[in-house]
């Protein structure tokens, strides 16, 4: 069974974003970037299916700039077998980047594809479904479980007040939720050896895909300050304070 992983290169979870002074964008220039922590998860999934001898081949996929070659060596590392990278230095938005999954997914021919259920930096959350309508090929999304068995996935989902599990027949596209693994950290000699695992190079011109943006974005503003907190003297306080300066009781 072969696997196909999209990993994404986002601004690092634990930086803080600044937005451009001309209120186009955030600053990326000299920001650290790193996987898209539910492709972190999607990776370690793949992984877990070849450890399991489930799946015999992972291939990691990512859309972009240069730069991106080294989110596919995070993967490479991290256990899969080969990547390649869809080389474009035009903003990719959702419905692009699926049409160029597509098309890898169409010379890839893989079981099942696995994406996270949203990239950190646009929230976008469009990419896994459209890539499924794309194809034609049943999902599952926000998945927290996952069993491959008899040519058939069975994923749980987290949904509003508990959990559903649906059985999709191979093969699948999978958008991963948080609680489905932990990711684990690639080992010094795994981030050796992924040096010399391969990464093919492709352009979307080759994919035949049309990556003009759909969206344009109008502004981009920082969310509003958080005014500083007050500290009260006890319970009578507070609840004068909710009744008097609230309103709400
Ligand atoms: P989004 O729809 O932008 O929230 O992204 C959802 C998921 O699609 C991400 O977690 C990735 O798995 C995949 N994805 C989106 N953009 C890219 C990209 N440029 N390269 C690789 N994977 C991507």
């Amino acid at each position: 069974m072969k696997v196909l992983v999209a990993v994404k290169r986002v601004i690092d979870a634990f930086v803080k974003v600044r937005v451009k002074a001309d209120q186009t964008g955030v600053e990326t220039a000299n920001v650290k970037m790193s996987m898209n922590p539910f492709d972190e998860i999607g990776v370690e999934e793949a992984v877990r299916l070849k450890e399991a001898g489930t799946a015999s081949e992972i291939v990691a996929v990512s859309l972009g700039v240069a730069q991106c070659q080294e989110t596919i060596r995070t993967a490479l590392a991290m256990g899969a077998d080969r990547g390649i990278l869809v080389a474009s230095d035009a903003e990719l938005q959702p419905l692009a980047v699926a049409k160029l999954l597509q098309a890898v997914v169409e010379r890839e021919q893989p079981d099942i594809v696995i994406l996270g259920k949203q990239a950190i930096d646009d929230d976008s959350s469009q990419t896994g479904p459209m890539l499924a309508a794309l194809l034609g090929w049943p999902q599952a999304t926000f998945a927290s479980k996952l069993v491959i068995a008899d040519g058939r996935a069975t994923v749980t989902r987290e949904v509003d007040g508990g959990l559903e599990t649906e059985s999709l027949k191979l093969p699948v596209v999978m958008t991963t939720d948080l609680r489905l693994n932990e990711p684990r950290y690639a080992s010094l000699p795994n981030i050796m050896k992924a040096k010399r695992k391969p990464i093919d190079v492709l352009t979307p011109d080759e994919l035949g895909v049309d990556v003009t943006p759909r969206l344009e974005v109008l502004k981009v503003v920082e969310p509003p300050r958080r005014q500083a907190g007050v500290k009260l003297a006890g319970a009578a306080e507070l609840v004068a304070k909710l009744r008097d300066e609230a309103g709400v009781l």
